[in-house]
């Protein structure tokens, strides 16, 4: 059994104090298999740094995260076409939209997420959206953009089944993580109508820590709670859910 965090943030600064035994503690519980987001240029240099200390482990992202998406973001961009000309990532992310920070970058949002959906497609790679009280602009981008080339991740799912069920016919596979195993978090309600075949695992760390650890940091080695969870509500065993859906990811990322 090998389980598959398809998004964890292992980079960030609230990991710098003890990073190597957070990374141990999830290898030692078969989690050997990190996919990193990239955020903005300015953590370009730690995501390296993270990918040279456990080479066989970690699977490095690029792209603009929409909440970074600023006046500058044509200078961000370029620095994302310049990685990707420079060597192999796995997937363009996180991209999308987020309107719970900040309504009035819409429309370079927009921009940014179209544009770096088109970069995905020349590279042949999976997207990784972030979609924040956005489901109607995002889909109204992938509509735009649907074609035999489109496919990914849509990260941190948190919509209805109608929702899921329009993400997946956009060849979007689910990252379920924490939301979960939360008493209000709504997915626990339907997800098992969706087939095990669209969903992958991802802790979103060191945000969204399941139960028990909520409003805690959270990292990849709680992922076993999400897995337990998702096993209830399938019915089936921890070792199937982390195959398939570690097969899922394999599917989605070449890797
Ligand atoms: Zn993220």
């Amino acid at each position: 059994m090998i389980v598959t965090d398809t998004h964890t943030h292992l980079y960030s600064e609230q990991f710098d104090s003890d990073r190597d035994q957070v990374v141990k503690r999830a290898l030692d519980l078969n989690i050997k298999r990190f996919f990193i987001p990239a955020i903005d240029s300015s953590y370009t240099s730690s995501m390296l740094e993270l990918e040279k200390s456990y080479p066989n482990n970690m699977f490095l992202m690029m792209g603009l995260h929409p909440t970074s998406v600023k006046d500058n973001y044509k200078d961000e961009l370029l620095h994302v076409e310049n990685m990707l000309a420079s060597r192999k990532f796995y997937a363009i992310g996180e991209i999308g939209i987020d309107l719970f920070w900040d309504t009035s970058t819409l429309k370079i949002q927009q921009e940014a997420f179209k544009y770096q959906i088109r970069l995905a497609k020349k590279y042949k790679l999976p997207i990784v959206i972030h979609c924040r009280e956005a489901f109607d602009e995002i889909f109204e981008v992938l509509e735009g953009e649907n074609d035999d080339d489109l496919f990914g991740i849509f990260h941190c799912f948190t919509g209805t089944v109608e929702q899921a069920n329009k993400a997946i016919s956009f060849n979007m596979k689910l990252g379920i993580g924490g939301v979960v195993t939360f008493k209000n978090g709504g997915i626990d309600q339907f997800l098992n109508q969706i087939d095990l075949k669209h969903i992958v695992l991802e802790t979103d760390s060191p945000y969204l820590a399941p139960k028990p650890f909520r409003g805690k940091r959270n990292e990849s080695s709680y992922l076993t709670h999400i897995i337990e969870k998702i096993g209830l509500l399938y019915n089936r065993l921890p070792e199937q859910i982390a195959d398939i859906t570690t097969e899922n990811s394999k599917a989605i990322f070449g890797v």
